[in-house]
């Protein structure tokens, strides 16, 4: 009975087990759309989500995923305060309307405008009374004037004929009214009381992101993990604004974990991603609780010791592939979360079914994941450790020990913890969205290969072949020192 356990073993497979088949296209990689859904409610550009963990997630790298068409997922190694202010700082950053706008009122000096509006660094001003806009004054109105008649007051200077716009009104609109009009800034009311400010080069800044991820009102799309049983950080994300929750734990199939899945799905309005799982028996338990989106990968990850200490993992694109054969019944998408070492991967993990890729050691490099660049040996790095590493698990809010079902108390031992990942660091690489651009190149230019446009495509066309580990080193580049660093094929070896 013993043996048959090993005999009837299934094999599983990862990403350097197979290739994909080229086969006749007419695709050209300029052509590829990477639209792409990443749960049941949201659609990305990019598929790629950056890893919810302390050393790769906080606002500024949701800020610049969600700008190039992907999204950010916060951590949670942190307050339920701390995190609601990094989901919003994603929210407002990307928000049109400028809404602390500064005023002034009409019987004010001109010289008080022009200390405002030096002190606060804008070129104009509302002119408000009663929370009314009654006029406008810009430094162009005061520059004349301001040796001269510098005690006079700012109604008598002010333009009154202002252009206000309500707030529904759309950036190319308000764009177009702007220009016609030839004004810079145009003040947004709300039952002809001011409420915000919204500026061309606000607008034009925007424009610089088209494909960006955005919500209903224009505010780029954001994700926020918590933690399996911590339905009051849940709701507290919610309310702040957060499109997608994620729940975040090593093991997604303990069925405590299943159950109060179903509690933070019915108690917020933001779509439900867990994990995470890599069985098809997961994903029939989790989707029976009519959850938005399924996070695959128990111990791909690169940081990740799981498979070693609890001897316990399904290669990744075993685990990807047979979840998403469960999800498409069920029409959820799917997230490949961890192992991804190169763009190839991305599109082999499309092609198996997934969605989206969640990468962490890929993004812990840049300019903006949280943490400071560090110089070893005259090179610079970032730190990047596992949310199961001890300094996770013991730093922070120590949301490492719950995700991996541990627990600390009072001023308890390091050593009575047992970590499921290790810290180190990874070559410093630069703003994210040269990564992605990189990232996204690979994928395009793989989609063209398999003839796929779209992803959909690119899960239904491409077809596979197995290889040996021979087929894989003749893969990489061999029988040369490399003397120029490729960005898309980093040779920095780290040990
Ligand atoms: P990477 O992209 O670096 O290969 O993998 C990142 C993923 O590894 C994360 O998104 C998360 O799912 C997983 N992960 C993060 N920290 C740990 C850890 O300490 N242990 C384990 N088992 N997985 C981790």
């Amino acid at each position: 009975m013993y043996f048959k356990k090993l005999e009837n073993a299934p094999e599983g497979y990862t990403y350097d087990d197979f290739l994909m088949i080229p086969s006749a296209s007419s695709v050209e990689p300029k052509d590829v759309k990477t639209k792409s859904r990443v749960s049941n409610n949201h659609d990305l550009n990019i598929p790629i989500i950056s890893s919810a963990m302390d050393t790769v997630t906080e606002s500024a790298m949701a800020i610049a995923l969600a700008q190039e068409g992907g999204i950010g997922l916060i951590h949670r190694n942190m307050t339920i305060e701390e995190q609601v202010e990094e989901v919003k700082n994603v929210k407002t950053s990307s928000d049109l309307t400028i809404r602390d706008v500064i005023t002034i009122s009409p019987d004010s000096t001109i010289k008080d405008a022009n200390d405002i509006m030096n002190y606060e660094e804008v070129s104009g001003l509302p002119v408000v009374e009663d929370d009314t806009v009654i006029g406008i004054i810009s430094k162009r109105d005061i520059i004349p004037i301001i040796n001269s008649d510098y005690n006079k007051k700012v109604k008598d200077f002010m333009t009154e004929e202002v252009l206000t716009i309500p707030e529904s009104t759309s950036p190319d609109d308000a764009l177009d009214i702007a220009y016609e009009n030839k004004v810079e800034r145009l003040p947004v009311v709300r039952d002809g009381k001011i409420m915000g400010i919204v500026t061309v080069r606000d607008i034009l800044e925007r424009k610089k992101f088209p494909n960006a991820s955005r919500d209903k009102k224009g505010k780029f799309l954001v994700a926020a993990a918590t933690g399996p049983f911590d339905l009051e950080r849940a709701m507290a994300l919610d309310d702040a604004g957060a499109d997608i929750i994620a729940i975040d734990v090593a093991h997604a199939h303990n069925l405590n974990v299943v159950n109060s899945s179903k509690t933070i799905k019915d108690n917020i309005d933001a779509d439900l991603i867990a994990g995470n799982i890599a069985t098809s028996e997961a994903a029939e338990d989790l989707l029976a609780k009519e959850i938005d989106g399924l996070k695959v990968g128990i111990g791909p990850g690169s940081i990740c010791t799981t498979r070693i200490i609890a001897g316990v993992g399904v290669p990744q694109l075993t685990a990807v592939s047979q979840v998403a054969d469960v999800a498409a019944q069920y029409d959820v998408p799917v997230i490949a979360d961890g192992g991804l070492r190169f763009s190839g991967d991305i599109a082999k993990a499309i092609a198996v079914g997934a969605d989206s890729v969640m990468l962490g050691s890929l993004l812990a490099g840049t300019h903006e994941a949280p943490g400071d660049v560090v110089i070893m040996n005259g090179r610079k790095f970032k730190q990047y450790r596992g949310m199961g590493s001890l300094g996770a698990m013991t730093g922070g809010f120590g949301a490492g020990t719950d995700r991996y079902f541990q627990e600390v108390k009072g001023s308890m031992k390091h050593s009575k913890l047992v970590p499921e990942g290790v810290e180190g660091v990874v070559p410093y690489k630069g703003p994210v969205s040269e990564v992605l651009f990189q990232l996204i190149g690979g994928l395009k230019s793989s989609m063209g290969y398999c003839g796929a446009e779209t992803i959909k495509d690119m899960k239904e066309k491409s077809k596979f072949i197995k290889i040996t580990a021979s087929g894989m080193a003749e893969s990489h580049p061999h029988d040369l020192t490399i003397t120029n660093e490729s960005p898309n094929y980093p040779t920095t070896r780290l040990m």
